[in-house]
């Protein structure tokens, strides 16, 4: 039926705790959102969300929040992680799928006029589509240890330098991963796709800084106004679906008592301390390596890519790793509830931790200043850099929102868009090139689809969950 909403204060909106819900539902949103969130059923999703075992305060929908699977996209729920509970639907398909930017020193101004040469080179280095091969081809013994070491495999295998590991949330290594606990399966898939973006929504794009809203923090992150940096958008590949695929498949075996609970079967649920509970958790933390490792794999083709095409070496244009943030993971921490220091599940789902300054986790680098937020727009509108803001512990768990957030289907986006008109368009109305796999790509991810980054940011920053730090805007992009 129709879902109530009662306005908590601005950009605050709660669906009230009543039947078999555990806690009320939180939305964050202008009402221009909050239209568009009404449109599919993240409402509903976000309310079912709150009858998981141990949710905490509330289960929250961010302002790019949107209909996903069992969990909507945009949305953080904390599950206590010894009374309640661990759900993969709520992580997602694509375990640590996540944005990375890389700094460069090059002005847009040294750029224009290369960028076709730029796009045709990235296009042709940097692998990507549904189809297999990766930077790295793969036996199942160095999959292993990907999934147990993360990024300190590739700095150890020349693919990555110390300096990328101190800009990586956990240095680019999870404790906690367990490699055994992922199928040979999953293994066999993520082989030979090491260092690949995939298709469909992951991309890798060239942009130049537009404008700078804080110069202190702008500073902190090495940004300023006219420089090029690249985006890194992608996943663990068919290795993180397999095992989010794997392990519903058990818990729906295994689980049913709690499943009969639940008001929709895609939120299926691992009860804490469960065997279940600690083998997702473990494979979980492994996938969230293989994704690491695939993005910094890519972000180090780039560089080579780069210095073939302005003949320079890559720490002559200082081509370093701004951060890196994940969209779908579950995370163990500890939060301050109502006075108590508790164990929390945090499971953000296209969702993006946004920690504030001091806070210990924050890499040191960023400490004083807080942690850098990525929030992608489209290929055709600006991103923003955000930093974790002093509200985001309080009022969301400390996260924000990970993206514009999608407004039509793909089968919706297929109708209504033409690859190849979308592609000339942004060439000769915006001077963005883009280079893709297939024409539907493009369509499917047409900035038409997505909604209005600047509204989805406005409300984080006026929240004080991610306050803007600096906006982009698309140079060059490949995708799948
Ligand atoms: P998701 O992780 O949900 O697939 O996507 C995250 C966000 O990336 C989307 O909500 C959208 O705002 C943004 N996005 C999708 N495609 C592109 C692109 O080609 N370029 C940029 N800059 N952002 C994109
Ligand atoms: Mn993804
Ligand atoms: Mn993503």
């Amino acid at each position: 039926g129709d879902i109530t909403l009662e306005q908590v204060r601005e950009f605050v909106w709660e669906i009230p705790q009543e039947g078999d819900m555990r806690a009320p539902a939180r939305v964050l949103a202008s009402e221009t959102l909050l239209e568009e969130i009404r449109e599919d059923k993240t409402l509903e999703q976000i309310t079912n969300t709150t009858h998981l075992p141990g949710i905490t305060n509330y289960a929250i929908c961010m302002p790019d929040g949107h209909q996903g699977y069992g969990f909507p996209v945009g949305g953080v729920g904390a599950l206590d992680a010894e009374n309640g509970c661990i759900s993969p639907g709520a992580v997602g398909y694509d375990i640590n799928c996540g944005v990375r930017m890389m700094r460069t020193n090059l002005t847009y101004d040294e750029l224009q006029g290369r960028e076709e040469e730029l796009v045709d080179s990235l296009f042709a280095n940097i692998p990507s589509g549904l189809g297999g091969g990766g930077v790295v081809e793969a036996g199942v013994d160095t999959v292993d240890e990907i999934l147990a070491r993360g990024v300190d495999w590739a700095l150890e295998n020349g693919h990555a330098v110390e300096d990328d590991l101190l800009h990586c949330e956990d240095e680019g290594m999870r404790e906690g991963a367990n490699p055994e606990k992922v199928s040979q399966k999953a293994k066999d898939r993520g082989k030979n796709q090491i260092g690949s973006l995939g298709s469909g929504n992951h991309f890798l794009e060239v942009q130049r800084v537009t404008d700078i809203f804080d110069d202190e923090v702008g500073e902190a992150y090495g940004l300023e106004a006219d420089q090029i940096v690249v985006l890194i958008h992608c996943g663990s590949r068919g290795l993180g679906h397999q095992t989010c695929n794997d392990y519903l498949r058990k818990i729906e075996q295994q689980h049913q008592g709690l499943l009969n609970q639940l008001p929709d079967k895609e939120l299926a649920a691992a009860p804490a301390g469960s065997q279940l509970a600690e083998d997702y958790y473990g494979a979980m933390n492994a996938a969230i390596n293989f994704a690491w490792v695939n993005r910094q794999l890519i972000m180090h083709r780039t560089r080579r890519v780069f210095e073939r095409v302005f003949d320079r070496s890559w720490e002559a244009m200082d081509m370093h790793l701004l951060y890196d943030v994940a969209h779908n993971i579950a995370k163990k921490e500890t939060h301050t509830v109502a006075g108590d220091e508790r164990d929390l599940y945090v499971h953000r789902k296209g969702a993006t931790r946004a920690f504030p300054a001091g806070h210990p986790e924050v890499p040191a680098a960023y400490r004083d200043v807080g942690q850098p937020v990525i929030i992608p727009g489209s290929m055709g509108a600006g991103s923003y850099v955000l930093r974790g803001g002093e509200h985001s512990m309080d009022l969301t768990f400390g996260s924000t929102a990970h993206g514009a957030g999608r407004l039509m289907s793909r089968t919706r986006a297929k109708n209504e868009f033409w690859g190849g008109d979308v592609q000339d368009e942004l060439e000769e109305q915006q001077q963005i090139y883009v280079k893709a796999q297939s024409g539907a790509t493009v369509a499917e991810e047409a900035p038409g689809v997505y909604k209005d980054v600047d509204e989805v940011v406005r409300v984080s920053d006026a929240l004080g969950i991610g306050d803007k730090v600096a906006r982009t805007f698309p140079v060059c992009n490949i995708k799948g």
